[in-house]
């Protein structure tokens, strides 16, 4: 399948794994948008939550959970945010369902209707 991010699960494109499990894999960003920004990525291809069956939505709560045990790991102690773009408007690039970890510093919450 021509996915980036199934190509970067069976290591046929390099990306550290930060984190690994049976359900999932966690990323450092390609182009951070943030001072720390990672991607929390299902290893069962499916582009957006519409797509979710009850098994993947059961680990995609275990998934987020799990990222709150790695805030040592991964530098989150001061906060974090999750990002889950879907479709057209919301600037899907990666039609495989992905979670965006930012942290770092202060993050604003920008009105998107200026
Ligand atoms: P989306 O726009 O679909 O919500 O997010 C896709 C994200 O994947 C983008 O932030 C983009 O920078 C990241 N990305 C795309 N290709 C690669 C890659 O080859 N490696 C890594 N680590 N990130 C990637
Ligand atoms: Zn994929």
């Amino acid at each position: 399948m021509d996915c980036v991010f199934c190509k970067i699960m069976k290591g046929e494109i390099p990306s550290e794994k930060l984190y690994e499990n049976d359900e999932m894999f966690i990323i450092r960003d390609i182009e951070p948008k943030a001072a720390k920004h990672y991607l929390m990525i299902p290893k069962r291809h499916y582009k957006s939550i519409s797509e979710m069956t009850d098994e993947d939505g059961v680990a995609f709560a275990r998934s987020l959970k799990k990222i709150s045990d790695l805030t040592d790991k991964l530098g989150l102690q001061n906060g974090y945010r999750l990002v889950i773009n879907q479709g057209d408007d919301a600037g899907q690039t990666v039609p495989h369902m992905h979670v965006h970890i930012l942290a770092g510093q202060p993050l604003d919450f920008p009105d998107l209707r200026k």
